[in-house]
């Protein structure tokens, strides 16, 4: 067995060569579930004043995709080398395409109860945007929290939402 930075099997080591395999695969947490994100995960929950209440951002996640077809936000692994708050904003426009300017409303890490964390940024923008299709995401709407009720939530956006109070 190889240790953190050691030689792997092939003489390469798992970090430092540019890619990001080394954050970029599922792990098995301390608690045995599995996670996507060797260094945690993270995501950005955007929203919007409207009219009539807030607006969400969510996205469908492709069908190939882990959990694919449920609606989430946008967010995905974290590099070793960044922070929650960056892994999220760049996980969103690898997703979605560039953001308008935000401003940050919280940042809240939450251990899965066996070492693996979920960074949820929550940020505002002035007004709802539209956010395009990649090979991961299907579909973007801006719902009011009461519209999630006919949708197939992640399960881990809809424990979020649930400990939040949100839905
Ligand atoms: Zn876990």
């Amino acid at each position: 067995m190889s240790g953190p930075g050691e030689p792997g099997p092939t003489g390469t080591t798992p970090r430092g060569d540019g890619s990001h395999r080394a954050s970029e695969r599922w792990i098995t947490c301390a608690a045995g579930h599995r996670h996507w994100g060797a260094f945690g995960a993270a995501g950005m929950l955007i929203s919007t004043s409207g009219s009539d209440g807030d607006l969400h951002l969510v996205v469908r996640r492709a069908l190939w995709v882990h959990e694919g077809g449920t609606w989430s936000i946008p967010g995905g692994a974290r590099h070793a080398d960044e922070t929650a708050e960056a892994a999220a904003a760049r996980e969103t426009v690898e997703e979605i395409g560039p953001l308008p300017e935000f401003s940050v409303l919280s940042v809240g890490t939450e251990d899965c109860g066996g070492g693996w964390t979920f960074t949820t940024v929550r940020a505002a923008v002035a007004a709802p945007f539209s956010g395009r299709l990649s090979a991961e995401v299907d579909d973007v709407r801006w719902l009011a929290v009461r519209e999630f009720a006919g949708l197939a939530l992640h399960p881990g956006f809809r424990d979020y939402l649930e400990r939040h109070q949100l839905l």
